[in-house]
């Protein structure tokens, strides 16, 4: 079992240790040590990271039996017995203190003031994650929230001492736990003074003032609990410069103030719907004035009148609604293709008064120029590679496929 000095003092970076044992895994030698001041991953909270005798520590782990365990960046050699000094990375260890003993003041804020548990903790790479048992609608979650986060930062503000016991189960019976964290084999408990008691073998601050602050970045529905995202301390400073950051950039682009941006977005939203709304009935316009001026330039077969046509200036879904506008009227069949770039779109469809099977001749089309596409008998689409003249292409078509 390794003495574990993080928990008599999480501020404690520099540390002496003898090495219990080794261990090789890949190219890394693990290490076990009779004390360590290297918090292992646990409890929701990631280890620490920093240096023995010079060497990076990758990854500290605890087994059952209370063993920990160090995996060093390489194999420096190190031997069972030999005295070392470790450093723990105090920029890891402060935004860990933050975040776990915002955790503690935040769960219990959401329990004092609507009942709600913490089933779930984990500190992640961006904020820090909470499960609790609320709910209600959305915007009275949106309440709770600013409610919870109004009382954790009155607790941070006025910078409690933070005490740790460690306690006998029978001692911890007697103590007001958090409902939700109670453990049978409890036997170190953190206090935030006059506030939260809870079991926990975490780091945390000396006093509250420490976090800084706790803001709450989100929050979803998740394994029906609510799932509340915060940051705390130094992670609260970053995550407020990037927010600002967004919001003067839309501002500067949008031309107006920071109070201004949501309304100014609005704005153009309405503007943007008006002129697709205008965009959409120009185009249907374009469409009949295009298949009026394509239906005089149709080829007479068999009764039918055949239009074909390739564009390289439209976009195919201006190309799709000149077919439907065709097919409209009577006795109409109509290829057309749209180029772009290498490749070639193709949207054949016939009036409902034809007999024709338009997919069959999609077929036929794609395959002669190695291209895929299918639809229904009176309306298919399709694309390959540009054959050499589009035009020719079209025209080859009406004489090979429908000569009936
Ligand atoms: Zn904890």
């Amino acid at each position: 079992m390794t003495s574990k000095l993080y928990w008599q003092d999480s501020h404690q970076i520099h540390f002496d240790a003898r090495i219990a044992s080794v261990a090789t895994k890949d190219a890394d030698l693990i290490v076990e040590l009779d004390q360590t001041a290297f918090y292992p991953t646990g409890g929701g909270q990631p280890c620490d990271y920093g240096l023995i005798n010079g060497i990076e520590v990758l990854n500290v782990e605890i087994t059952d039996d209370e063993r920990i365990f160090h995996r060093l960046k390489g194999n420096p050699g190190f031997e069972p017995g030999i005295q070392i000094k470790g450093v723990i990375d105090w920029n890891r260890r402060l935004d860990m203190l933050q975040q776990h003993s915002g955790q503690h003041i935040l769960s219990q804020a959401f329990f004092q003031l609507y009942g709600a548990e913490t089933k779930g903790f984990r500190i992640v790479d961006q904020a820090t994650e909470i499960d609790l048992t609320l709910e209600a609608p959305p915007e009275e979650i949106e309440t709770a929230i600013h409610k919870a986060e109004d009382l954790a930062n009155q607790i941070v503000f006025s910078n409690r001492q933070v005490r740790l016991h460690e306690v006998s189960p029978e001692e911890a019976a007697k103590l007001p736990l958090r409902k939700e964290s109670f453990i049978p084999d409890c036997v170190r408990v953190v206090e935030i003074e006059d506030f939260d008691w809870s079991p926990c073998g975490g780091t945390h601050v000396k006093r509250t003032g420490e976090i800084g602050l706790i803001a709450i970045r989100a929050w979803e529905r998740a394994k029906r609990m609510t799932r509340v995202h915060f940051v705390c301390g130094a992670r609260a400073l970053r995550e407020y410069r990037a927010a600002v950051g967004i919001t003067d950039a839309v501002s500067r682009r949008l031309s107006v103030g920071r109070d201004e941006v949501e309304s100014s977005l609005a704005r153009l939203q309405d503007d943007n719907k008006k002129l697709s709304r205008r965009v959409r009935e120009l185009a249907q316009l374009e469409a009949n004035l295009t298949a009026e001026r394509l239906l005089g330039a149709g080829i007479e077969l068999n009764g039918k009148r055949v239009v074909t046509c390739s564009f390289d200036d439209k976009d195919f879904e201006d190309v799709k609604l000149i077919a439907h506008r065709l097919v409209d009227r009577e006795s109409v069949i109509a290829l057309l293709a749209a180029i772009e770039g290498d490749s070639v779109r193709l949207v054949f469809a016939r009036s409902a008064d034809v007999d024709e099977d338009i997919n069959n001749l999609m077929k036929t089309a794609c395959q002669s120029i190695g291209g895929k596409g299918g639809g229904k008998p009176d309306f298919a689409m399709g694309g390959g590679p540009v054959p050499e003249d589009v035009s020719n292409f079209l025209t080859s078509l009406i004489s090979s496929g429908m000569r009936n």
